[in-house]
């Protein structure tokens, strides 16, 4: 008897092991009470209970239980005998000090005794509340990004490169002005497309499949609705490409940009309109200031022959002023013609320290502040426009004696370097601090300090100078330090250039 009940000790025990190992959670309940006969460890778990609710009904173990599906799922089972299964069901327990809410695929199988009458409830169940939490997430994390493309009125697509299809959403649709359906062959949609864009439209299509592209593709076209109406669209996307180089995805966005593009195309005329004005208004001023200029030479000759020194002397002082207007309009000329790509070069072999010594000499006639120093050590000839190589050299040295004042001399200096020219015009004057380096090649930009603002000019003479080196195949660039100095430079290249 005792080697019987021994025998019964271990089964128990080992059926305990089991089914404490099952992976899984399961529980036995018995009779219409539901006493729990046996609870895993997971089970046990899920309740956030331990092994002293053995024997309790599951409501006492479990009382949170009460008023959920659950209990009245186990009598169903328990008095039809039928299984019941369900996927992520919601069950809330009280587990560490709160009620939280968990999610469940579960079965309640009957099982009977040896009459064949229902004896109690196996219950299995794996808890999937990572899963249900991850697929809400995922599916808010959509619902966010719609009501986004919605609300920025952006539709989507896809590009499937096997049937040749496009799939559009609702937005996408209306955009490109298709109804029936949500697939549509990629021919399809091309007949709605401006028919002088649609070889565009095809062409990048193509070179954003092309194998391997990894850049985003960005294009613009027309579509032509029923009314003939043309809208401006831009599609955005990337092709994703599986490791055989075939297409796993091509997909992107579309945005109606009619209205940005009526701003640009706006604002271009309004550009033309305003260029149209500076050319015709500098060459109108020219004609009378050219006049003005000759009369007072004319009239400073005449005031000198009667030995009238002191006004002779201020009409001196006109001219010098005319100069200056002259220069200004010619400024504004040669912006207009920059702008409409007509800057005219008129070039031949000129020795190049010629030309620098014109410069000084253009220059000495009326700025007397500064001595310009000169390190030529570059003595060929070079193929340029002698008079807007000049214009360059003269704006650097000007700018180099305005921006330096209190000092009294600057610097220019010539060399070779490999194949080219280098040119420097060096000063010791305010400098221009690194933010504003770059951009003092920029059309009418001028540092906006208070102190720069008290020099005169328009910001024009490094913008034309710039322009002026880049059509003679060379570099522009300056160094500087502020409140030390500056360096502009330029090179000119000598190859196929030297005499
Ligand atoms: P501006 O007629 O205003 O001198 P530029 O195009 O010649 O026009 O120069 C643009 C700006 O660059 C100037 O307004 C000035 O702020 C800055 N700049 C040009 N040369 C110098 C220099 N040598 N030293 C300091 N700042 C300079």
């Amino acid at each position: 008897m005792e080697n019987i009940q021994a025998e019964l000790r271990v089964a128990e025990e080992r059926y305990k092991i089991l089914f404490d190992n099952i992976p899984g959670a399961t529980a036995i309940y018995k009779g219409k009470e539901m006493e729990i006969v046996m609870a895993n460890a997971a089970m046990l778990g899920f309740w956030g209970k331990d092994e002293s609710v053995i024997g309790k009904t599951l409501l006492e173990a479990v009382p949170e239980l009460d008023g959920q599906l659950f209990i009245d799922l186990l009598q169903q089972v328990f008095s039809t005998g039928e299984t019941y299964s369900t996927k992520e069901a919601a069950a809330n327990y009280f587990i560490d000090g709160k009620m939280q809410t968990f999610h469940y695929d579960f079965t309640y199988r009957a099982f009977k005794d040896g009459n064949g009458n229902i004896e109690g409830i196996i219950h299995s169940a794996a808890d999937v509340t990572a899963l249900v939490k991850e697929r809400w997430r995922a599916a808010l994390a959509e619902e966010r990004l719609n009501f986004s493309l919605q609300s920025a009125a952006v539709g989507t697509w896809n590009f499937d490169a096997v049937d040749n299809t496009i799939s559009l959403d609702k937005i996408g649709k209306q955009l490109y002005g298709m109804s029936d359906g949500d697939v549509f062959a990629f021919e399809q949609t091309l007949k709605n497309i401006h028919p002088d864009d649609v070889r565009d439209v095809h062409t990048s299509v193509l070179g954003c499949l092309k194998e391997g592209n990894e850049d985003h593709c960005n294009f613009r076209f027309r579509v032509l609705n029923p009314q003939d109406e043309v809208r401006w669209l831009q599609c955005t996307g990337k092709a994703v490409f599986n490791t055989d180089k075939t297409v796993q995805l091509f997909a992107g966005i579309v945005r109606d940009i009619t209205k940005e593009i009526a701003g640009i195309e706006a604002q271009r005329k309004l550009q033309i309109q305003k260029d149209n004005f500076l050319s015709i208004a500098s060459h109108e001023l020219k004609t009378p200031v050219t006049s003005i200029k000759a009369y007072a030479q004319l009239l400073e000759k005449m005031l000198k022959r009667e030995g009238d020194v002191q006004k002779a002397d201020m009409v001196a002082r006109l001219t010098g002023q005319v100069n200056r207007l002259t220069v200004l309009l010619d400024d504004l000329l040669d912006v207009s013609k920059i702008t409409n790509d007509r800057l005219n070069f008129q070039r031949d072999y000129h020795i190049f320290s010629d030309i620098v010594n014109n410069s000084i000499d253009d220059i000495a006639s009326e700025e007397f502040t500064h001595k310009v120093v000169t390190e030529l050590n570059f003595m060929g000839s070079i193929y340029c426009d002698s008079t807007r190589i000049g214009q360059v050299i003269k704006n650097m040295l000007s700018n180099a004696i305005k921006y330096s004042p209190g000092r009294d001399q600057v610097l220019i200096s010539t060399k070779q370097s490999g194949n080219n020219l280098l040119v420097a015009v060096t000063d010791y004057g305010i400098g221009i601090s690194e933010e504003n380096r770059n951009r003092v090649f920029d059309q009418f930009y001028r540092v906006s300090n208070t102190e720069a603002y008290s020099y005169q000019g328009m910001g024009l003479g490094l913008f034309i100078s710039a322009e002026i080196i880049r059509q003679e195949g060379g570099e522009i660039w300056v160094d500087s330090e502020e409140n030390c100095g500056t360096t502009f430079c330029f090179s000119l290249p000598l190859i196929n250039n030297i005499r």
